[in-house]
């Protein structure tokens, strides 16, 4: 099923040919199942400061860094945008709750998928508009051997977090890799559109509770709407298709 969008693909972009050399992965709602945990703690922050603020509110704006999203609840509300202070000590109340929530486990077969990759000898970097050094810290706690600093950009690396292409370019920058030779593992609306802003090839993966159609309409090259699980048996024939594929 992947041979003729990676066709269209380098068709499309006007690209030699398609060489996978490594993967690009989103970090929360495809490596780890904690955007329940997030949408819920973005909601009770909201709540403390009696800003409306939904589920699907937290949804459509995940991928953001925080500030972007509490300067945009900060707009509707009180038409202005969230000091430097103001958006630190939110963030830190949103943290807060956050680890209050409970445990974040791995998504269901993402260490397998990772463990295949790595066999692959495929480079594996993350690229993550999350700001929580608990979360980012215990990549290696959740996924043994697979994570080094130098393959992350996280929250601290970009001046303009995702829908932005800048964090995906940053990793790609930080791969030398050309963007025929990369795909991205996505699973939210904010996230496709920075990836496909970056010219790379991006597999959306539907582990939340939006209508998948949403990730289509961002440019997304191939979506999965079961998930990670789907991602994990589909892997080998999207291997098999991406190892050469010219005009
Ligand atoms: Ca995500």
């Amino acid at each position: 099923m992947f041979f003729s969008e990676i066709k269209n693909f380098i068709q499309e972009k006007n690209y030699p040919e398609f060489q996978l050399k490594a993967v690009f992965f989103d970090m929360d709602g495809v490596l780890l199942d904690s955007m329940e945990n997030h949408a819920k703690a973005w909601v009770r922050t909201m709540n403390d400061l009696s800003i409306p603020f939904t589920i699907e509110e937290a949804y459509m704006n995940e991928g953001r860094v925080g500030h972007d999203t509490i300067n945009s609840a900060y707009m509707r509300a009180f038409g202005r945008v969230a000091t430097v202070e103001e958006q630190e000590s939110i963030y830190e109340i949103k943290t807060q709750h956050l680890e209050t929530l409970g445990p974040i486990l791995a998504m269901p077969r993402s260490t397998e998928l990772l463990n295949k990759i790595k066999q692959q000898e495929l480079a594996i970097y993350l690229v993550t508009g999350s700001g929580q050094p608990t979360l980012i810290n215990s990549l290696d706690d959740y996924f043994p051997d697979i994570f080094v600093k130098d393959r992350m950009v996280t929250a601290f690396d970009v001046k303009r977090g995702k829908p932005s292409p800048e964090p995906y370019l940053k990793a790609l920058n930080k791969s030398g890799l050309k963007p025929w030779e990369v795909v991205v593992i996505e699973n939210a609306p904010l996230g496709v559109e920075s990836s496909v802003a970056a010219g790379l090839f991006t597999i959306a993966v539907n582990t939340g509770p939006l209508d998948p159609e949403v990730l289509s309409a961002n440019g997304a090259n191939v979506v999965l709407i079961r998930g990670m699980q789907e991602l994990f048996e589909k892997w080998d024939d999207f291997y098999a298709c991406s190892v050469l594929v010219t005009h």
